[in-house]
């Protein structure tokens, strides 16, 4: 094949990162999946064992990773806050180490490196909807912290390794993404209202489910991603990816029952510290420079991982 590259897939056997090697071995590629299985699967890249153009490697990317690669997709990191938070040091040691680890790894081998930074680099945001160049609102000694401003010092790295080493990253900002492969156990909240809606046990809403968030799916994401790693040049700032449609976690609720069918009530739960009230991305400069948008109705990606959630979710 034309083009043909060594792509390494950081986190490659969790959520985002099993679509990502599933579309990279269907595009010719040969990839590279380390994981540690903190949060992701097997299950979720079995299919892709037997293929000559797959490895898959158990590494914690927190120690120093030798491999000869074109491209690395830098995923590794619970994304879930009930997971992050369980072992929050661990957290920031996978994100910072796991950044520093994964850049000099790049840059020993020239290596194009994407790095899947998230919304939550803008906080409790004042400023709506979160453009890039929003420097955010967050606190730094709260229980997202962790997260936030682990991935806020990854950014810096990549920027200064940029800056430092002339070399080529790309940094997308991913807001709430969503679809099949994802734990039922997950803990994040589409995952969350399915389970709940398929087994008819009440539904589970944090506060009083005014907060928004806009719902990416997940194939809509990959592309995007993809798409930004080709880009020909460096993009010399981050790059936001999601769904620029909001809606309340209500909304999302009402909506999984009438997709679901289910019996299943309403509940309300006290809302995590520090939730943000209201996220939504403003993804002009990802549509200008990538010719990129999402293409998936939330109802059209929710009937998708509903689809899913049947087979694994027993009644
Ligand atoms: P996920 O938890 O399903 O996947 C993360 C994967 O990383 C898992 O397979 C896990 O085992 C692995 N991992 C964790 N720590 C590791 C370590 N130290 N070494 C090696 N592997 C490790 O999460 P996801 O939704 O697929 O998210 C993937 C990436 O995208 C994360 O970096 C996350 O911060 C980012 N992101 C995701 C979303 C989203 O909505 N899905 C939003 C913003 C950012
Ligand atoms: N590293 C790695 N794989 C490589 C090259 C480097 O894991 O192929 C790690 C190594 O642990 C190093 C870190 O990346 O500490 C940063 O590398 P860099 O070259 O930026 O700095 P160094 O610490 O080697 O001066
Ligand atoms: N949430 C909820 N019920 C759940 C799980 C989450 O109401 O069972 C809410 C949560 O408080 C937040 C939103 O849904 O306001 C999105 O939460 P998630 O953990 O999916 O991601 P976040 O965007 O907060 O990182």
């Amino acid at each position: 094949m034309l083009n043909k590259k060594r792509i390494l897939v950081t986190g490659g056997a969790g959520f985002l990162g099993s679509h990502l090697c599933d579309r990279l071995i269907t595009n010719g590629h040969e990839v590279i999946c380390v994981d540690n299985f903190f949060t992701g699967e097997k299950n979720n890249i079995a299919h892709l064992l037997d293929f000559n153009n797959f490895d898959l490697l158990r590494h914690d990317i927190t120690f120093p990773l030798y491999l000869e690669v074109d491209e690395i997709y830098n995923l590794a990191c619970p994304a879930s806050p009930v997971h992050y938070q369980t072992d929050p040091v661990q957290t920031t040691k996978t994100i910072v180490h796991g950044a520093i680890n994964m850049l000099g790894l790049a840059r020993r081998t020239k290596a194009k490196i994407l790095q899947a930074s998230t919304s939550e680099v803008y906080g409790d945001p004042e400023v709506h909807p979160q453009t890039e160049n929003y420097r955010g609102y967050v606190n730094p000694i709260g229980p997202r912290a962790c997260y936030d401003e682990g991935k806020r010092c990854a950014e810096t790295l990549f920027f200064d390794y940029y800056r430092q080493y002339k070399m080529d990253i790309r940094v997308c900002r991913i807001f709430n993404t969503y679809g099949p492969k994802m734990l039922p156990n997950d803990g994040r909240v589409v995952s969350n209202f399915i389970v709940q809606a398929l087994k008819n046990e009440p539904i589970t809403i944090y506060g009083e489910g005014t907060q928004t968030r806009s719902f990416c799916f997940v194939d809509d994401l990959i592309e995007g991603a993809i798409k930004l790693m080709e880009l020909p040049q460096t993009l010399q700032t981050p790059l936001n990816l999601g769904n620029p449609i909001e809606v309340s976690i209500r909304q999302l609720a009402e909506l999984v029952i009438e997709i679901t069918g289910s019996s299943s009530k309403l509940v309300k739960k006290p809302l995590p510290v520090d939730d943000p009230l209201q996220r939504c991305p403003d993804i002009s400069r990802a549509k200008k420079i990538l010719n990129w948008e999402p293409k998936i109705a939330l109802k059209d990606g929710l009937y998708k991982t509903i689809n899913y959630f049947k087979d694994i979710v027993g009644p």
